[in-house]
């Protein structure tokens, strides 16, 4: 997805290493993909916490002198996308501070969705913030709780909070970790020799070498500090709510999500896809990368080879200059270049993981009929995207999303495809096994399940238009068979 949705946030945290800023780098190098506007690394000799942040990817944030001052056997790092505050140094993470219960660091993936309130509430009683962001909150309610340990005090400030949270702290003498009652976002729990770890995904957990231990489960705290492991239990349990996205785009296909494998999920999306909406075609094309695994299942299921038409130009970061608007229609190019040689003359099935705007989708189907395709039918492995996200999670606004605003054949006709299907609901929650319940699924239903923040409807600011129950539904060209 090149226009889309963007992720949040990537945490890791290890405890018991001579080496634990230099493994959280490269930790941090795995988790990448979930933000790359900051990176930041905290760290502990067991006397002194201390911090490194920068703005940009991992590979320019750090240096080796960078990382050799950050010495000691404990660390927690973390990339950043903001959904919540500004993108600046200020809201880099992590955020440490020194109070009563002296110094502390946290990182936070997800999206607390009453910080506004509580931050109100806070400042009034004479709270100064440093940052805009959601976490900071966090650092208040703990460095004001009456608790009489740091982990009661701990305890404290999470319980105050809602929303979607995967946590980790660090102080001088120990590693925390914590996750939502309700699991939105993803944490694991693993081991490198006697050292633990918790990272956002497996994938960082195989890049060091480290083993998958067990999912940290929703609502647990984990304390790792010199008398060993513990899991505490302090928060009540509330109805799972899984980030179905997280397996439909955000992680990387090589982690292992909830429990699941992503590759496997992504792939049956597509086998669905294939089942659910089949087309007369010859070849199947991913929009690269995040349509591949898709493409994979579509093709095996509709028994048609798939074939890379399209191809990633790796080398874009995000410091991309948009060129000035005569030439701007390279954005897309600059990006993505077809291959004529496998889409001339081609009826094409282009699989694509989901469509936020529309505006790149409809450029590639452009780009594919002018090297020559015949027919371009659009999959997409995912339901409408019609609802945004409050936990943590970059969504444009509704009005923003061309599935909360126009039928299904409205869309066809503003990318110019030949004929455009969705999964439907019911395909996507069969790809992802057996507990469809623990899932949230709010994007695509706008069925919320945690209560919206205050500013909830000035933030979905449309009346809902009524929309086509997500389903098997394809709309075509007329014609087209
Ligand atoms: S609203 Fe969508 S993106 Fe946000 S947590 Fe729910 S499923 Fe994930």
């Amino acid at each position: 997805m090149l226009d889309g949705l963007r992720e949040a946030c990537g945490v890791f945290g290890i405890y018991g290493h001579p080496e634990a800023a230099n493994l959280t780098y490269l930790g941090l190098y795995a988790l990448q993909h979930r933000g790359q506007e900051s990176a930041g690394i905290a760290s502990t000799d067991g006397a002194r916490v201390r911090l490194y942040r920068g703005m940009g990817y991992v590979a320019d944030v750090f240096s080796e002198p960078a990382l050799a001052g950050l010495a000691g056997h404990a660390a927690i790092g973390h990339v950043r996308y903001s959904t919540a505050g500004d993108s600046s140094l200020q809201n880099a993470q992590p955020i440490l501070i020194e109070c009563a219960h002296g110094q502390i660091a946290v990182c936070h993936n997800g999206n607390l969705v009453n910080a506004g309130e509580l931050r109100d509430g806070l400042v009034r009683d004479g709270s100064i913030f440093q940052t805009s962001s959601d976490t900071e909150v966090l650092l208040h309610l703990y460095a004001r709780s009456q608790a009489s340990t740091l982990e009661d005090a701990v305890i404290d400030s999470i319980a105050q909070v809602t929303g979607a949270y995967s946590l980790a702290f660090l102080t001088r003498d120990r590693l925390m970790a914590a996750r939502d009652p309700h699991g939105f976002r993803p944490l694991v729990l693993g081991r490198l020799g006697n050292a633990v770890i918790v990272c956002s995904e497996t994938c960082a957990l195989d890049l060091i070498g480290a083993t998958y231990e067990r999912d940290v489960e929703p609502g647990e705290l984990i304390v790792v500090g010199p008398s060993g492991l513990r899991s505490l239990r302090p928060f009540p349990p509330a109805p799972l709510a899984h980030c179905i996205f997280e397996h439909v785009y955000f992680s990387r296909p090589d982690s292992c999500v909830f429990g699941r494998s992503v590759n496997e999920v992504r792939t049956e999306l597509g086998r669905r896809l294939a089942r659910e909406s089949a087309v007369a075609a010859d070849v199947v094309v991913p929009v690269p990368d995040s349509g591949v695994c898709a493409a994979v299942g579509y093709a095996e299921a509709a028994g048609l080879p798939m074939r890379f038409g399209l191809i990633r130009n790796h080398y874009v970061g995000r410091t991309f200059i948009q060129p000035q608007q005569s030439i701007r229609h390279f954005s897309v190019k600059v990006k993505l270049n077809p291959v004529r040689s496998i889409l001339e003359g081609q009826r094409v099935v282009l699989v694509d993981d989901s469509i936020v705007r529309g505006t790149t989708s409809r450029k590639i189907v452009k780009m594919v009929r002018a090297a020559g395709a015949r027919a371009v039918h659009v999959r997409v492995s995912c339901p409408p995207t019609i609802s945004p996200c409050f936990y943590g999670v970059d969504t444009p606004r509704r009005s923003e999303l061309i599935a909360a605003t126009h039928s299904l054949e409205e869309i066809r006709r503003y990318l110019g495809a030949d004929t455009l299907a969705y999964l439907s609901l019911d395909g996507l929650l069969g790809s992802v096994g057996e507990q469809r319940s623990a899932y949230c699924t709010s994007c695509y239903t706008g069925r919320y399940p945690v209560a919206f923040p205050r500013d909830a409807h000035a933030y979905l600011q449309l009346a809902l238009k009524p929309v086509e129950e997500p389903g098997t539904a394809v709309a075509r060209e007329a014609g087209t068979p």
